[in-house]
Protein backbone atom coordinates (compact mmCIF):
# COMPACT_ATOMS: atom_id res chain seq x y z
CA UNK A 1 0.00 0.00 0.00
CA UNK A 2 1.79 3.56 -0.75
CA UNK A 3 1.37 6.14 1.85
CA UNK A 4 -0.34 9.43 -0.12
CA UNK A 5 1.88 12.50 1.26
CA UNK A 6 -0.61 15.19 2.22
CA UNK A 7 0.43 18.33 3.92
CA UNK A 8 -0.84 20.38 6.82
CA UNK A 9 -3.58 22.34 7.64
CA UNK A 10 -3.31 25.41 5.97
CA UNK A 11 -1.10 24.63 2.83
CA UNK A 12 -1.69 26.80 0.14
CA UNK A 13 -2.11 24.46 -3.29
CA UNK A 14 -2.68 27.48 -5.12
CA UNK A 15 0.70 29.01 -3.95
CA UNK A 16 2.46 26.17 -5.73
CA UNK A 17 4.85 27.47 -8.42
CA UNK A 18 4.21 24.09 -10.66
CA UNK A 19 6.97 23.20 -13.40
CA UNK A 20 5.89 22.23 -16.54
CA UNK A 21 6.69 18.35 -18.09
CA UNK A 22 8.68 20.22 -20.30
CA UNK A 23 10.68 22.36 -18.17
CA UNK A 24 14.40 22.27 -16.61
CA UNK A 25 14.43 20.83 -13.23
CA UNK A 26 13.77 24.68 -10.73
CA UNK A 27 16.35 25.58 -8.55
CA UNK A 28 13.90 27.22 -6.76
CA UNK A 29 11.56 25.98 -3.96
CA UNK A 30 8.51 25.88 -5.85
CA UNK A 31 6.02 27.40 -2.74
CA UNK A 32 8.13 30.32 -0.88
CA UNK A 33 11.14 30.56 -4.05
CA UNK A 34 14.15 30.16 -1.54
CA UNK A 35 16.83 29.02 -3.56
CA UNK A 36 17.08 25.31 -3.04
CA UNK A 37 20.58 23.89 -0.94
CA UNK A 38 22.24 21.56 -3.70
CA UNK A 39 23.24 19.72 -0.80
CA UNK A 40 19.86 18.91 0.17
CA UNK A 41 17.44 16.67 -1.08
CA UNK A 42 14.40 18.51 -1.83
CA UNK A 43 10.96 17.09 -1.52
CA UNK A 44 9.42 16.52 -4.94
CA UNK A 45 5.91 16.34 -5.75
CA UNK A 46 4.52 15.16 -9.54
CA UNK A 47 1.25 15.38 -10.74
CA UNK A 48 -0.28 12.60 -13.33
CA UNK A 49 0.23 15.21 -15.92
CA UNK A 50 3.76 15.38 -15.73
CA UNK A 51 4.25 18.74 -13.70
CA UNK A 52 6.66 18.73 -10.21
CA UNK A 53 6.79 21.44 -7.72
CA UNK A 54 10.22 21.24 -5.53
CA UNK A 55 9.75 21.94 -1.71
CA UNK A 56 12.88 23.43 0.36
CA UNK A 57 13.80 22.23 3.70
CA UNK A 58 11.95 25.20 5.54
CA UNK A 59 8.64 24.22 3.67
CA UNK A 60 9.12 20.24 3.91
CA UNK A 61 9.24 20.91 7.68
CA UNK A 62 6.82 23.84 7.60
CA UNK A 63 4.15 21.49 5.63
CA UNK A 64 4.95 18.11 5.29
CA UNK A 65 6.57 17.46 9.10
CA UNK A 66 9.94 16.36 7.19
CA UNK A 67 12.22 16.86 10.53
CA UNK A 68 10.76 18.89 13.94
CA UNK A 69 11.45 22.55 13.31
CA UNK A 70 9.86 23.95 16.20
CA UNK A 71 12.63 23.34 18.12
CA UNK A 72 15.27 24.05 16.20
CA UNK A 73 16.65 27.75 17.29
CA UNK A 74 16.66 30.22 13.89
CA UNK A 75 19.95 30.89 12.93
CA UNK A 76 21.52 33.69 14.11
CA UNK A 77 24.43 35.89 13.37
CA UNK A 78 27.42 36.09 15.97
CA UNK A 79 27.18 39.56 17.53
CA UNK A 80 30.25 40.32 16.03
CA UNK A 81 28.46 40.34 12.44
CA UNK A 82 25.66 41.98 13.29
CA UNK A 83 27.50 44.77 14.51
CA UNK A 84 29.36 44.59 11.09
CA UNK A 85 26.13 44.46 9.20
CA UNK A 86 25.23 47.48 10.82
CA UNK A 87 28.17 50.01 10.22
CA UNK A 88 27.73 48.40 6.29
CA UNK A 89 24.06 49.45 6.08
CA UNK A 90 24.60 52.88 7.57
CA UNK A 91 27.51 53.25 5.19
CA UNK A 92 29.57 55.55 7.54
CA UNK A 93 33.40 54.94 8.14
CA UNK A 94 36.41 55.14 5.53
CA UNK A 95 34.57 53.65 2.42
ZN1 LIG B 1 10.33 26.78 0.43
Amino acid sequence: MANSIAPRPGFDWTAINWGGPDEPRTEHCSYCGDALDEESVPLILWTKSGWCAEFCDHCIATWWGGQSFDEAPEPRHEPEIRQRLRNAKRGDGDG
